[in-house]
């Protein structure tokens, strides 16, 4: 979890190579779906260049598609979902029939003058003036909660400070989640 450009990405890459388990960002795949212009690539488009959530309901049958692939079945690294306080009881459902739970959600911490600094030099076609403005208010009014409905279910938030090296952040998170990732 963290607002745009937080490092997500970049750390769930990491992350899941070190635990040897897929990462699926729900950012990626709708970006593809564009690029091979599928039905959910086109209604995706109109949300994402508005800096506006694709629909709960579209995000939560990708999830529940890529978590009961063979190759997720020892674990993954989700990345940029939940972003709802919606999605996240879809995913606790759609685990709970697996009989797992999430072993910790990871908060990646930004501050919003670095994020815009760091969104503007990107580039990326929703990265934008209007597009981060949105993107950040819909941060704080629909995934924040996300972390509380978290906090009151008992799963363990991780809250890491998202700025430095790259390699630095990365060892942040292997040693508050305990598992000698590297
Ligand atoms: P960032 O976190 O930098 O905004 P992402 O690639 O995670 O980048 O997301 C880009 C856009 O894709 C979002 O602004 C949103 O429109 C859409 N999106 C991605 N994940 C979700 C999700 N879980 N729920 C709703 N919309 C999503």
């Amino acid at each position: 979890m963290g607002p745009p450009g937080a490092g997500k990405g970049t750390q769930g890459d990491l992350l899941a190579r070190s635990l040897g388990v897929p990462r699926y960002s729900t950012g990626d795949i709708l970006r593809k779906a564009q690029e091979e212009g599928t039905p959910l690539g086109r209604e995706a488009l109109r949300y994402m260049d508005a800096g506006e959530l694709v629909p709960d309901d579209v995000i939560l049958g990708i999830v529940g598609e890529v978590v009961s692939r063979p190759e997720a079945q020892r674990g993954f690294v989700l990345d940029g979902f939940p972003r709802t306080v919606v999605q996240a009881r879809g995913l606790a459902g759609l685990l709970e029939r697996r009989g797992e739970r999430l072993d910790a959600v990871v908060d990646l911490l930004v501050e919003a003058d670095e994020i815009r600094a760091r969104l503007e030099a990107r580039g990326r076609s929703d990265d934008t003036d209007d597009t981060i403005r949105r993107r950040l208010e819909v941060y704080r009014a629909r995934t924040k909660p996300v972390l509380e409905w978290y906090d009151d279910s008992d799963v363990e938030v991780v809250s890491i400070d998202g700025v430095g090296l790259i390699q630095e952040i990365q060892q942040r998170i292997a040693e508050r989640l305990g598992r000698g990732c590297s």
